[in-house]
């Protein structure tokens, strides 16, 4: 017996019938004796298609309004979850965000939770009632809605579960758990029992959505005991947790990210203060860099390459070329189609190669790498996107993650 937050996320709660077996899988925790919280994301296709229906009005529309918008999907699952839940006659109730005391920062679209008031979900529970928090939404201090980022009902779920300090936190999706790589870009990868916070934050910043990445930070930061698992099949699933009571693993697993671009400036001055110059416009208009690349300077110029999401290229090209003036490149060029593939592992740290490996695969497969870049458990490349999937398949086979 103890506290329990559970997350269902879209395609758990799809149709009706799939709202009916998240019922019944939350009324048996219920029943078990646990205080239960359940977190739900908009049904299946929901947020892009209210997405789609705001472009038909206004391409330009404005953060504000599309949050109000997009946290329509998570009212209609809560709401559609607590009937359900109704109809099998246990007590429930719904929240939006902003009742269940989800307050964020004032950035619409990208808002980080900021704290969670749990006084009227502690009341609700009180009264034992089974209660359903709308996800991927919070209030702002001008108590307008705001949303968390796509995926980011994963975070909603344990950022609640931190505040409530509850016992656990299950994510249920539409995969057994967490994979060596994306089982829907190889069949053969095998799920993972265990995983250590660090290396999960490290996948799902580099591409892996099956956790929304700000989610696993906050699990780390709070020491939240998180699970996730399937809401389909009755399986165990893969707990995330603190390194040392993980085995160790060389590689853990092979992230794919297509929502990248890549900015090249070519023919700069090569001065001191030049990366400076250009990282710090893009960073005070919020665009966040990823992967840097510089040449070495000949005949006293230089190029810089570097990546943004695909969001924020438009953004991005439009910044460089008012700044050029100052910055000076003779041509600023971009590539969309791209993809960043990573390998992640806490194992690296002490064992030199595995780099090598990596690349040994690419080259194998005959796969040309346009950048690198590392992190203490990561070693990410940039490739064409054309070959990306080939990639991860290439690279799974040669550390031989499938046994
Ligand atoms: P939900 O709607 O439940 O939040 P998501 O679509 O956000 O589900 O996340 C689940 C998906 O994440 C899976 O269907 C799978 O295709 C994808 N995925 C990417 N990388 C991995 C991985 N390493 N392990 C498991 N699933 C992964
Ligand atoms: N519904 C939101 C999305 O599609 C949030 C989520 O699913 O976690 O991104
Ligand atoms: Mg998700």
């Amino acid at each position: 017996m103890g506290l329990i937050v559970q997350k269902f996320g879209g395609s758990s709660v799809a149709d009706a019938e799939r709202v009916f077996r998240v019922a019944n899988r939350v009324v048996d925790t219920y029943d078990e004796g646990n205080d239960v919280v359940v977190v739900v994301s908009a049904q299946g296709d929901t947020t892009d298609d209210l997405i789609a229906k705001a472009q038909e009005i206004n391409k330009n529309a404005s953060k504000r309004e599309m949050d109000v918008l997009l946290s329509a999907g998570e009212q209609i699952s809560m709401s559609l979850l607590a009937m359900a839940i109704e109809k099998l006659g246990r007590p429930v109730v719904s929240l939006t965000g902003w009742q269940a005391g989800v307050n964020t920062d004032i950035n619409y679209s990208k808002a980080r939770i900021k704290r969670v008031v749990g006084e009227r979900i502690h009341h609700e529970l009180d009264k034992k009632k089974i209660v359903i928090v709308a996800g991927f939404q919070g209030i702002n201090k001008f108590d307008d809605i705001t949303t968390l980022g796509r995926g980011g009902s994963d975070t909603s779920a344990v950022a609640i579960a931190a505040a409530l300090g509850a016992d656990l936190c299950q994510i249920f999706t539409d995969v057994t758990g967490v994979y060596t790589t994306d089982p829907r870009i190889v069949p053969e990868a095998r799920k993972l029992n265990e995983i250590t916070y660090d290396e999960m934050l490290e996948l799902a910043s580099a591409g892996a959505n099956v956790l929304h990445n700000r989610s696993v930070e906050l699990a780390k930061k709070f020491n939240v005991n998180m699970e996730v698992l399937s809401s389909f099949e009755k399986v165990p699933g893969t707990i995330v947790k603190e390194e040392n009571t993980v085995e160790k693993m060389l590689i853990r697993g092979i992230a794919r990210d297509n929502d990248v671009a890549r900015i090249a400036l070519v023919n700069i001055d090569d001065t001191p203060g030049k990366a400076f110059q250009i990282f710090s416009i893009l960073a005070k208009k919020k665009v966040n860099v990823d992967v840097i690349l510089q040449s070495i300077g000949r005949d006293g110029s230089k190029d810089i390459s570097f990546t943004v999401s695909s969001d924020d290229l438009e953004t991005a090209l439009n910044i460089i070329n008012e700044n050029n003036a100052i910055i000076g490149a003779e041509k600023v060029i971009h590539d969309e189609n791209v993809s960043k593939v990573s390998v992640v592992g806490a194992g690296m740290t002490s064992n030199p190669g595995v780099a090598a490996l990596m690349f040994e695969a690419l080259y194998d497969a005959g796969i040309n790498i346009q950048m690198i870049s590392t992190s203490e458990i990561r070693v990410s490349v940039l490739i064409d996107r054309k070959d990306a999937e080939k990639a991860v398949k290439a690279i799974h086979d040669k550390f031989e993650l499938n046994n």
